[in-house]
C-alpha cells in the first residue's frame, strides 16, 4: 500500500487545536485554484459555480504566488475549487508546484480525470489525489452531489488508482448515508482506494443555514464506530475522520495562520484561514498579484491587522472553531 508523505505537527507540538493538519517544518497552503466547476453539489463549501470566471489567476500569475509562498518558506499545498481540472493549466500549474519541490496534494471530484492525466499526474509525482465520493453507491452519493455526478467521478477515481496514485475518498457524513458508514468503507477498499476519510457535511456555504441534510449523529458514535472499522479494514484501506470539533483547551498554542497555514481564493486574495475569512471577511486581502507584488500582498493591512488582532487580544487556541 502507498504511504502518504506526512509529518503532522499539530500532534507534535501546540497546534493540535487547529483544524488543519500542519506541517512539523514549513507550512501549509490551501489554495482554492478555480471556483468553476462542473458540478453543483448541495453543500459546495465555496458555492463553486460552473462556467468561466472573470478575473481568476493567469498561469504566470499563479507561477508568481508559488514563487512567493516559496520563498516564504512553505512547503505544502493542497489544491482545491470548484474543480481543478477545469482549469486547462492545471497540469501546468502541478508541475511547477513540483519543480519547486512543494508536497502537492489535490482536491477533486475526478469526473475530468483520462487515462492519460492520471499517467501524467502519476510522473508529476502528488503526495494524494482527494476524490469526493459521497455514498457507496449511485444513489447516496448523488442524494448530496446531484444528478449525473457518480458514474463520472468513479471511472475517474479508478483511471487514479490504475496509475498508482495515493488515492483517499473524502466523504462527507450527512442525513442520507450516516448509517451506511461500513458500506462506504467496504466499497472505498474495493474500488482500490488507500484511504477513506470521513467529515460532516456543515451548514456553510451554498447550503449555509440549511440543516435538512446536517446530520445529528453525536461525533463520539460515530468515532467509535469508524476506529472500530479502521481496525476491520486495515489491511484493506486507511479509515481516518476529521471532524470540526470545540477546540481543545490550549494555554499557549497561538494560531498558525499567515506563518504556517494559508488560504488563498479563486481570485488570488489571500486569508488567514478558510474559517476566519468566513466569520471575519476583514482579514482577506483584496489585492493579488494581479495589481501588487506577492509579497505587497503579504505585508498588505488585512493580513496585518489579523495578526495583531491575536497577539493584541491574547488569543491562544484557534479563535472561530465551531461544534
Ligand atoms: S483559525 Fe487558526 S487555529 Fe483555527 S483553524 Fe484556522 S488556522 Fe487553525
Amino acid at each position: 500500500m502507498k504511504t502518504e508523505t506526512e509529518n503532522n505537527a499539530s500532534e507534535l507540538n501546540n497546534y493540535s487545536f487547529c483544524l488543519f493538519r500542519l506541517p512539523e517544518e514549513g507550512g501549509r497552503v490551501l489554495w482554492e485554484i478555480t471556483n468553476s466547476c462542473n458540478y453543483s453539489c448541495n453543500y459546495c463549501i465555496f458555492s463553486a459555480e460552473r462556467g468561466r470566471i472573470p478575473g481568476e489567476l493567469t498561469t504566470e500569475e499563479a507561477f508568481e504566488v508559488l514563487e512567493g509562498l516559496k520563498s516564504r518558506g512553505f512547503t505544502h499545498i493542497k489544491f482545491t475549487g470548484g474543480e481543478p481540472f477545469i482549469r486547462r493549466d492545471m497540469l501546468d500549474i502541478l508541475r511547477r508546484s513540483r519543480d519547486l519541490e512543494f508536497i502537492v496534494d489535490i482536491s477533486t471530484n475526478a469526473s475530468r480525470i483520462t487515462g492519460d492525466m492520471a499517467s501524467e499526474l502519476n510522473e508529476i509525482g502528488l503526495n494524494m489525489v482527494h476524490v469526493s465520493v459521497d455514498g457507496h453507491n449511485r444513489e447516496l452519493h448523488e442524494r448530496a452531489r446531484g444528478q449525473n455526478t457518480y458514474l463520472p467521478t468513479i471511472r475517474g477515481l479508478k483511471y487514479l488508482v490504475d496509475s498508482d496514485a495515493y488515492v483517499r475518498i473524502g466523504t462527507v457524513i450527512f442525513k442520507g448515508n450516516e448509517k451506511y458508514l461500513e458500506e462506504m468503507v467496504q466499497s472505498g477498499a474495493s474500488l482500490g482506494a488507500d484511504e477513506i476519510i470521513f467529515s460532516y457535511m456543515e451548514p456553510v456555504g451554498r447550503s449555509k443555514d440549511d440543516y435538512s441534510l446536517i446530520s445529528n449523529k453525536p461525533i463520539e458514535e460515530v468515532k467509535d464506530a469508524l476506529e472500530q472499522l479502521a481496525q476491520k479494514y486495515q489491511d484493506k484501506i486507511k479509515v481516518n475522520y476529521s471532524f470540526t470539533e470545540k477546540p481543545k483547551q490550549c494555554e499557549s498554542g497561538i494560531c498558525p495562520a499567515v506563518n504556517k497555514f494559508l488560504y488563498i481564493d479563486n481570485l488570488g486574495r489571500i486569508s488567514p484561514c478558510t474559517w476566519v475569512v468566513e466569520k471575519y471577511p476583514q482579514y482577506r486581502t483584496e489585492k493579488t498579484v494581479k495589481t501588487a507584488s506577492f509579497e505587497e500582498v503579504m505585508d498588505s493591512e488585512p493580513i496585518k491587522s489579523y495578526l495583531s488582532y491575536i497577539e493584541h487580544n491574547k488569543i491562544r487556541g484557534c479563535p472561530v472553531s465551531r461544534r
